[in-house]
C-alpha cells in the first residue's frame, strides 16, 4: 500500500476528482467561458497599466479599490458588505468552513456540483432535494426538507447550473422567509444573462446572501468571485478569509479591465441574442429537447447523446456530457459561443442526426 492510501482520510480517498478535459485546438463550448478575448484597443494600456505593480509586497489586503470597481460594475449599494474570494469557489469553501461539523448544507438536485463536493472535503452533511420533472424547485419537498434537516446553509444557483432555469421567484422568496435560522446563498454566477437577481433583496431578508463571479463575463482567467450582503454578516465571514487571497495581478487586472462595463454589457446583449440564435436552431432540429435558459448556455437533451458528444469531439467541438449524472440522462450542455462556434456546432449536430 502506498503511503498516500495508508495515511488519507477514507472519505477523500472516495471522492472523484474534478475533471478537466484537455481541450488543445477544439471549440471550446464545454465551461460557461466568454468567447470574447480582450479587445486589440485596450491591451496596451492594459499592459502599461501592470507595468506600476510591485509584485515584491504583498497585495492590497482588502482590495478596496476592487471592491469599488465591483460595486460600480455591477450596482451594488455601499450599504451592503462585499467579501471576494479567489473565484467563488472559495466562498462557498468558505462558508462551508464557517459550519459546525453535524451542519447540513442544502441544495437542490440537479445543481452546481460544488455544494456537493465542498460539503464532503469540509465534513458537513450535504442533502439535495430533487427539483420537479421541469427543473423547477418543489416547493413542498423543499420546505418538509428544510423542516426535516434544519440546514445551516441553503445554495441555490440562481440561474441555475446546469438546468439554466431561474426558479420561480416566489418559491425562493417562501424558501427564504421560512428558513430563518439558514443563510440562503443564491448563486448569481450567471447574472449577466438573467432578467431578474435578487440583489435588492438582501435589503429585506437578514439571512440572504448572494454570490457572483467575474469568470462568466468574461474573465475566467482571473479567478474572482465576490459574496454580497448586509455588512455586520460579511464583517464576521471577512475573518474566515485567508489573507491576500486575491492576489495581486488579479486585482490590478480587474481594476483595470472591469472598468470597461459598455464593452461587458455589450458581450453580455451579444451571447443573449446567440443563445436565442442557438436555442431556435437546436428546436430546428426534431431530435432535440431544448430546454430553457437564462444563462449563457443551454442544456439539451438529445438521442443518443454519448454518440453526439463523442461526434462533436471528433469534429473539433467539446461541450459537455451530462448524459451520466442523476436526473440528466440523455442530457448534454452547450456554452453559447459567437456566431461562428455556434453554427459549427450546429452543423456538427445536424450531420450526426443525417440532416442538412
Ligand atoms: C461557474 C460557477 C461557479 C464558479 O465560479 P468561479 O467564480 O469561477 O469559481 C459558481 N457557481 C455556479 C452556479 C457556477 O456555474
Amino acid at each position: 500500500m502506498s503511503f498516500i492510501s495508508s495515511w488519507l482520510r477514507d472519505d477523500i480517498k472516495d471522492i472523484s476528482a474534478y475533471q478537466v478535459p484537455d481541450a488543445q485546438g477544439m471549440t471550446k463550448l464545454d465551461a460557461m467561458e466568454s468567447p470574447f478575448p480582450l479587445p486589440d484597443n485596450l491591451i496596451s494600456q492594459y499592459l502599461a497599466y501592470l507595468t506600476n505593480v510591485e509584485l515584491n509586497r504583498y497585495p492590497a489586503p482588502k482590495a478596496l479599490e476592487l471592491q469599488k470597481t465591483l460595486r460600480d460594475l455591477m450596482g451594488i449599494p455601499d450599504h451592503f458588505g462585499i467579501l471576494l474570494g479567489n473565484g467563488s469557489d472559495e466562498l462557498i469553501q468558505l462558508l462551508a468552513l464557517a459550519c459546525n461539523t453535524g451542519d447540513t448544507v442544502l441544495s437542490v438536485e440537479p445543481s452546481f456540483v460544488m455544494y456537493d463536493i465542498i460539503s464532503k472535503f469540509t465534513r458537513i452533511n450535504y442533502k439535495g432535494v430533487e427539483l420537479d420533472e421541469k427543473y423547477e424547485i418543489d416547493i413542498e419537498t423543499t420546505l418538509a426538507s428544510i423542516n426535516k434537516y434544519n440546514p445551516k446553509i441553503i445554495f441555490i444557483a440562481y440561474p441555475n447550473n446546469p438546468t439554466g432555469n431561474a426558479f420561480s421567484r416566489e418559491h425562493i422568496v417562501n424558501i427564504i422567509d421560512t428558513a430563518k435560522d439558514s443563510l440562503v446563498v443564491l448563486d448569481e454566477a450567471y447574472y449577466a444573462y438573467a432578467e431578474d437577481s435578487f440583489l435588492q433583496d438582501i435589503n429585506n431578508f437578514p439571512n440572504l446572501v448572494l454570490l457572483r463571479t467575474v469568470s462568466k463575463i468574461g474573465f475566467a482567467g482571473l479567478r474572482l468571485g465576490l459574496l454580497i450582503g448586509n455588512k455586520d454578516t460579511v464583517e464576521q465571514l471577512d475573518k474566515i478569509r485567508l489573507p491576500y487571497n486575491i492576489n495581486t495581478l488579479t486585482q490590478v487586472s480587474a481594476n483595470f479591465l472591469l472598468q470597461e462595463k459598455d464593452e461587458i454589457n455589450k458581450n453580455a446583449t451579444t451571447i443573449i441574442s446567440e443563445r436565442a440564435y442557438l436555442s431556435d436552431n437546436m428546436n430546428a432540429i426534431g431530435e432535440l429537447f431544448v430546454y430553457p435558459s437564462q444563462a449563457n448556455f443551454i442544456l439539451f437533451k438529445a438521442p443518443k447523446a454519448e454518440g453526439l458528444f463523442e461526434h462533436l469531439k471528433d469534429n473539433g467541438v467539446l461541450i459537455k456530457n451530462l448524459s451520466k449524472s442523476n436526473r440528466l440522462t440523455n442530457c448534454l450542455r452547450v456554452t453559447v459561443g459567437t456566431r461562428e462556434q455556434n453554427k459549427q456546432f450546429i452543423d456538427v449536430v445536424k450531420n450526426y442526426y443525417g440532416r442538412q
